[in-house]
């Protein structure tokens, strides 16, 4: 019989980024204490640096077709590409399916074509992925908090220590993610 290792799943992963949280608070806030830095998280940026690290812990399994975080990937994503498709329906064929139709339910057949296609593309991208490549790498972790930085920088009026709490919280919960898929065996994790 064909022996077969369990991976870490979605409920795993996540109580583990839970419970992980408090060690990278403490680890954060007694570095910057070393360097002579003062700075206390408010609730704001403890929420934000909670979520940034909680779905970082669980982000890496949307290369896997089962996964529920590329579900939520999917459905999160999803009015990002379909108002850019509206835009294009809207523009170009809004008048020919309105000669047809009252004015509200041409723009609801446009909405429900524009979501669609929007499925469509999505889907085809994430088909595309292996599971266990690129976002299951150290370079994915580090982009995940680059990312998070670099939309963090206007709501957190470039505050750079609250930006760097933020930023590498997402960081650290992506490489506690990688951390468990390896069972605690840092030299396999990926570089890229
Ligand atoms: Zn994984």
């Amino acid at each position: 019989m064909r022996r077969c290792l369990k991976i870490p799943g979605l409920t795993t992963h996540l109580n583990t980024g839970i419970f992980l949280y408090p060690a990278y608070y403490f680890v954060f806030i007694s570095i910057i204490r070393a360097w002579g830095i003062d700075y206390t998280p408010g609730a704001v940026d403890l929420v934000i640096s909670y979520l940034a690290f909680i779905v970082g812990s669980d982000l890496p399994d949307i290369d896997h077709k089962d996964a529920p975080m590329r579900f939520f990937a999917q459905v999160l994503l999803l009015p990002l590409i379909f108002t850019k498709i509206l835009d294009l329906l809207v523009k170009h064929l809004f008048r020919y399916v309105a000669i047809f139709m009252p004015d509200h339910l041409a723009f609801t057949v446009l909405l429900t074509l524009a979501v669609a296609i929007a499925f469509l593309i999505l889907k085809s991208i994430t088909a595309l992925m292996k599971h266990r490549g690129f976002f299951h790498s150290i370079s994915f972790a580090l982009i995940y908090g680059a990312l998070l930085y670099f939309f963090g920088t206007s709501l957190l009026h470039n505050h750079l220590l609250r930006l760097l709490f933020i930023s590498i919280g997402g960081t650290c919960g992506v490489i506690v993610h990688l951390l468990l898929d390896t069972r605690g065996k840092v030299w396999k994790m990926k570089l890229w």
